[in-house]
């Protein structure tokens, strides 16, 4: 599974032109120690940076494949990416020589590595032993190994594949075939619908369609009768559940007795703290908020022995006003600065929720907290997070794509009361009916924006199909794009909300920002010159636009001697939690990375964010800045900004007023260009007649931020 980037142009259309090779630059070698372990230092080591050449995307069509070097196709590469542009899925003319029509397997994407292995050393292995031919086309969330070869062939390297990902994360469904899977399907016919199975002959699908063979008939729907029995279902569903206990708040005296005075004198000295009771009709108390642990968690003891072990000597502004909300049991949209602790501020909540329940723990037959997050590594890092502080003996787990799936069931089945996970991998657990989600009563949707926004959507709307109705749920984010907010309404309940400073974008005021107007050619030399005046105790996030840039960027940088490490999707996972560990531990000063890091990534040392390619949207802008300053403490980000990024100077400019930094003259005159320009072009298609829907520049700004606006961008 792969993570979101794309790549786009400034009209914000795929492109599909090859990583430029760098000019030589002027950058001489600091020293000649060139490789060290597993850290690159030089040009030998070339695989550490990713996919190597013959596994890059394969822009020109769909979805990405990786197909091994023998057999046909000689002279084609072997593309292997995750362009997620399109999901639809490939076949093959050049195949159809095979004796038998290819066997088609569907697994999630998680174990397509598996079959692969490093450098393609697997594949070639079950070819070799079994003499078949096998292609692998990565979709969306699966993948599909396609099988050529004699019957026999393909009969052994069947098994072979069963065997390397037998823990039920395929399920087969042998004799059907292409087109007869109904739904709708892509390409040839394919299945569609969330279901995974097996086609005997995808690559003649098509074929036969065309032929006007196996057109499946369309299968007439009863909405009315669906919508009708929808509330009955529901009531039926979620019958038996256990009870369930939310309010665990008891005010502390010194909290009750603030006047509203003081309550708002506190909140605008605390960054400006703002309460909203979202809630129609009514308005509930609004909670004054704790200035102290003591005030929030006086009753939990082992609580206030946990902070005190950690050190923080007192809650960050978002902690004090959430954690009255949250132990009242009120559902909350917490947003805040990046770095200001509100992993703490709905873990410490979430304990005494988990705690406070009715049934026993042992009875509860499933986890009582579920953390959703949009990366493996953020979801790694809370886990991490969460294991500094013992409570009750919880223990939790990390379900994450990339990860080993096998040893994730098993210590799901041993028992476990907190699940931090990523989506996708979280969704086939439970379509497999490998974890019980009907036992959760605290559901967390970390960086919910970038979910939401970034098309996770559906999986988590399946996911929440098992989780209870009436639980306490828990957004939080830096960012809150006005799309997210409406969307939003689906996950909560009558929630408050609880913000920090301002809802308009806002980089976190610790961080000084420098923007410098540049020529497209020009970046390399101003990303060496930056290496080149690093301090020693500096430590460098480069963030760029696309996993090719980051690849180019970082060879280009070990070419030159430099410790330097690379985290994007389309890198193994190991190798990006051996990149992220090596940045965190300083084994590397310098992250060249896509925006896979740009959310909740918490290294806190971290002086400097570079921002080499403006990020594709404005939030991301103000993540990727919070990516330093965290918990208070200063850091700098320097952003190249081109001709190109434009469109994005006017959403920059608010973001750098707000926290009182330097406006270069150049950004504004580009603003100004920018918007001229956009008004000409309206009054342009205004002037044709037409212009509906936008005017056919296939921009997806239209001048909006609205989250949902700019549609679904990630390939998983
Ligand atoms: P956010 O999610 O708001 O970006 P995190 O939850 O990752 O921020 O927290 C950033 C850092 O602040 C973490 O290292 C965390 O341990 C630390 N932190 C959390 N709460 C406090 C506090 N009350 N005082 C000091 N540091 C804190
Ligand atoms: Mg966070």
């Amino acid at each position: 599974m792969s993570d979101w980037e794309e790549e786009y142009n400034e009209d914000s259309v795929d492109i599909q032109k090859p990583a430029k090779k760098s000019a030589p630059t002027e950058w001489k070698l600091p020293h000649d120690d060139r490789r060290r372990g597993n850290v690159c230092f030089g040009v030998r080591n070339e695989n550490r940076f990713g996919a190597p050449r013959e596994w890059r995307a394969d822009r020109s069509a769909g979805g990405s494949e990786y197909r091994s070097r023998r057999g046909g196709g000689e002279g084609r590469p072997c593309p292997w990416g995750t362009d997620r542009g399109d999901a639809g899925r490939r076949t093959y003319g050049d195949e159809k020589s095979d004796c038998s029509p290819p066997v088609t397997i569907t697994v999630e994407n998680a174990s397509v590595g598996r079959i692969i292995g490093r450098g393609g050393a697997k594949i070639r292995e079950l070819e070799e032993s079994t003499g078949a031919r096998i292609k692998i086309n990565k979709g969306d969330y699966e993948g599909e190994v396609v099988i050529f070869g004699s019957s026999a062939a393909q009969q052994k390297a069947k098994e072979m594949i069963e065997d390397l990902v037998a823990d039920g994360s395929y399920r087969f469904r042998n004799g059907m075939k292409g087109g007869q899977h109904g739904g709708g399907g892509v390409g040839g016919g394919y299945r569609n619908g969330g279901d995974v199975g097996v086609r005997s002959d995808s690559v003649w699908g098509a074929a036969e369609l065309q032929a006007g063979n196996a057109v499946p008939a369309r299968i007439s729907i009863d909405w009315n009768t669906i919508r009708e029995n929808k509330d009955k279902y529901e009531e039926l569903k979620w019958k038996d559940l256990p009870p369930m206990k939310k309010k665990f708040y008891t005010e502390a005296e010194s909290v009750s007795m603030l006047t509203a005075e003081e309550v708002s004198e506190w909140r605008k000295e605390n960054n400006n703290i703002f309460v909203d009771d979202l809630k129609e009709g009514e308005k509930r108390h609004i909670p004054n908020p704790c200035r102290t642990f003591m005030e929030a968690f006086e009753p939990y003891a082992e609580i206030m022995e946990n902070i005190e072990q950690v050190g923080f000597v007192k809650p960050t502004p978002i902690q004090s006003q959430a954690w009255p909300v949250m132990l009242s049991g009120e559902d909350l949209i917490a947003i805040a600065q990046t770095g200001t602790g509100k992993t703490l501020a709905y873990l410490l909540p979430g304990f005494i929720h988990m705690d406070g329940q009715p049934v026993p723990r042992a009875e509860r037959g499933g986890p009582g907290m579920l953390v959703l997050t949009p990366t493996r590594e953020l979801a790694l890092q809370i886990e991490t997070e969460c294991k500094k502080y013992r409570y009750k003996g919880y223990k939790s787990i990390c379900i994450y794509g990339g990860g080993d799936r096998r040893g994730q069931i098993n210590l799901v089945k041993g028992g476990v009361d907190i699940v931090i996970a990523t989506p996708g991998r979280l969704n086939d657990l439970q379509m497999n009916e490998l974890i019980n989600l009907r036992s959760i009563t605290y559901l967390v949707l970390d960086e919910a924006d970038r979910m939401l926004d970034m098309g996770f959507e559906p999986q988590i709307m399946k996911i929440l199909l098992d989780i209870r109705p009436d639980r306490q749920t828990v957004m939080t984010s830096a960012t809150w794009p006005t799309g997210v907010r409406r969307l939003s309404k689906s996950y909560l309940k009558n929630p408050m909300m609880v913000y920090v400073g301002t809802l308009d974008l806002a980089a976190v005021n610790t961080v000084q920002q420098t923007v410098l107007i540049v020529h497209e050619e020009e970046k390399k030399s101003y990303v060496f010159d930056f290496i080149r005046n690093m301090q020693p105790q500096d430590k460098v996030l480069i963030f760029v636009g696309k996993k090719l840039v980051a690849d180019d960027l970082s060879s280009d940088l070990c070419l030159q001697g430099l410790a330097v490490q690379s985290l994007h999707g389309d890198r193994e996972q190991c190798d990006r939690e051996e990149a992220l560990k090596d940045f965190k531990n300083s084994r590397v000063r310098i992250l060249v990375a896509t925006d896979l890091a740009s959310r909740g990534l918490d290294v806190h040392d971290i002086t400097h964010v570079f921002n080499y390619d403006f990020p594709r949207n404005i939030e991301e802008y103000v993540h990727r800045v919070g990516r330093t300053g965290r918990a208070g403490r200063t850091g700098a980000a320097v952003t190249l900004v081109t001709r190109e990024n434009w469109r994005m100077a006017s959403e920059l400019i608010p973001i750098l007023e707000r926290a009182g930094q330097e406006v270069p003259e150049e950004l504004v005159l580009m603003a100004e260009r920018y918007e001229k320009h956009k008004s000409e072009k309206e009054m342009y298609n205004s002037g044709r007649g037409g212009g509906g829907g936008g005017g056919g520049w296939g921009r997806r700004d239209g001048g909006g931020r609205g989250g949902s606006a700019r549609g679904p961008k990630c390939g998983f």
